[in-house]
């Protein structure tokens, strides 16, 4: 039976009717074939169209536009790369840093642009962004952050004070931030089936429920493997970011990890007079694993994270977590102690994408007719959107300024085969877990449980 997407997150659910296009059921000869349908699939079809409109594009999603992450995330559209700023310099150097934040900030505003241009109807707001210290060591990482943004010579950061933003949030966690005005919330489900809209509306085949199975690689073309149909294209665009696991080329690239959100009822006018939040901020703190939470159009509050999991082999199958969303239901209440006894309505996770370095990265795959993009780190809405643009260049073999920045055609370094790469994984989680716990022990915070 063909998979129920609209249980796969609220979004996905609650975002009006969708029409799929029908699966692909002959074989297809095409110039670049795109696999996967998410944000980065969608936007590379777009991209591809818009330049060369005579190029035969065909997109194949196994299930829907936007059944992966891209259907099912908080829809910040924010500049966050990799893990953390400091992290990225001590790995890359202060230029890369550098660089993947104007990448980042670029991938923000081409967000903004796109709604604008093709009035995308995807709920778009541009609040703000708010990474919140919750206790005194958070304060000290924040502004060490801040700093940091202003040493690389980089604007649009600034730390406010405790007092700041109590007026605009109101919670007794809340001890000053890293404040963000360029980032954006969407609706993302309504974002991938938008831009799938104008993807089509420029001439790209999109074809659903169509699993790519296999993918050969020739001197010629690239034999692409569907359940009722085989493609040939000439070149191949792979947008499978945490499915990855499953192609060949990428699958020791990055692994997948599990992250998860609640969703409330929506807030009464008293409860959202107690807290504040006029501006509508998205709001993150700057744990190791972090909590995500804003408010949606209808005024629910979405939380999100605090823990990730992950999974022994190429199981793809862990969308629901008893035990996190248990924990995130409790920390709503310390975030906001008048929000308790609030329905939780929705739950639900997916999967993000996790380099060995912790990075996204992008580029050519083994010679050029061949492009990926993956690593998300789970900050890729906006991301994706600039990948496709440069995926697009890569593959058109034009250079841009983006085309030459960190981090595309970036090295990647392989995760270990298994059982290696598990016990790795759950010493990496191990050590950012007891982190956050000595973060959080002389302070408020959701690690004290
Ligand atoms: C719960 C959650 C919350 C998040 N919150 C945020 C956030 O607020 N802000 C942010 O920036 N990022 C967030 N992220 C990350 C963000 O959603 C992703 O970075 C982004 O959506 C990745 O887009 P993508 O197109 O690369 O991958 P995906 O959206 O995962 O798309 C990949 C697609 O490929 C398809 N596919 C895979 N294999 C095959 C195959 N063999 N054949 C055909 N199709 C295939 C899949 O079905 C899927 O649709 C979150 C992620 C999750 C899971």
């Amino acid at each position: 039976m063909a998979e129920d997407y609209s249980e796969k997150s609220f979004w996905l659910g609650n975002s009006g009717s969708y029409s799929e296009n029908p699966p692909l059921t002959t074989d297809l000869k095409c110039d670049v074939a795109v696999v996967g349908g998410g944000f980065a699939g969608i936007a590379t079809a777009y991209y591809l169209k818009k330049a060369q409109p005579s190029l035969k594009v065909a997109v194949l999603e196994g299930f829907v536009i936007g059944y992966g992450a891209s259907g099912r995330n908080a829809g910040f559209a924010m500049t966050t790369f990799g893990l953390m700023m400091s992290i990225t310099k001590m790995l890359f150097g202060p230029e890369k840093t550098r660089q993947s934040h104007r990448y980042m900030e670029r991938a923000v505003d081409l967000v903004g642009e796109l709604v604008a241009e093709h009035k995308l109807e995807c709920d778009y707001e541009r609040p703000g962004f708010l990474r919140i210290a919750t206790t005194p060591a958070y304060s000290k990482r924040i502004k060490d952050e801040v700093d940091l943004v202003k040493e690389l010579g980089l604007e649009g950061v600034n730390w406010i004070e405790a007092d700041e933003v109590k007026k605009r949030v109101h919670s007794p966690l809340y001890l000053g931030a890293w404040w963000e005005p360029r980032c954006a919330l969407v609706n993302p489900a309504k974002l991938a089936r938008e831009m799938k809209r104008v993807a089509v509306k420029y001439g790209a085949e999109v074809y659903e429920r169509t699993p790519v199975i296999e993918i050969k690689r020739s001197p010629q073309a690239f034999t692409i493997k569907t359940p009722k149909g085989t493609v040939t294209a000439d070149k191949i665009a792979l947008a499978t970011n945490a499915y990855s696991l499953a192609i060949p080329e990428l699958k020791a690239m990055q692994q997948p990890v599990w992250t998860y959100i609640v969703l409330t009822e929506p807030l009464s006018k008293a409860q959202l007079d107690e807290m504040g939040w006029q501006g509508r901020e998205g709001i993150e703190d700057y744990r190791n694993l972090v909590h995500y939470y804003r408010l949606t159009p209808d005024n629910r509050l979405l939380m999100g994270g605090r823990d990730v999991i992950v999974k022994y082999g190429a199981n793809m199958d862990n969308d629901m977590n008893p035990k996190v969303f248990a924990q995130l239901e409790r920390d709503i209440v310390d975030f906001y102690p008048c929000l308790k006894g609030l329905k939780i309505t929705h739950r639900w996770g997916g999967p993000v994408s996790v380099p060995l370095d912790m990075v996204p990265a992008l580029g050519y795959l083994a010679d050029k007719r061949a492009v990926y993009s993956l690593g998300c780190m789970g900050h890729g809405v906006s991301l994706t959107h600039l990948n496709g643009e440069v995926m697009t260049d890569l593959l058109l073999e034009r250079k841009s300024e983006w085309t030459e920045c960190f981090p595309v055609n970036r090295k990647v370094f392989n995760w270990p085969p298994e059982p290696i790469r598990f016990v790795g994984e759950k010493a990496i989680l191990g050590y950012l877990h007891a982190e956050d716990a000595w973060l959080e022990r002389k302070g408020l915070g959701p690690a004290k449980k």
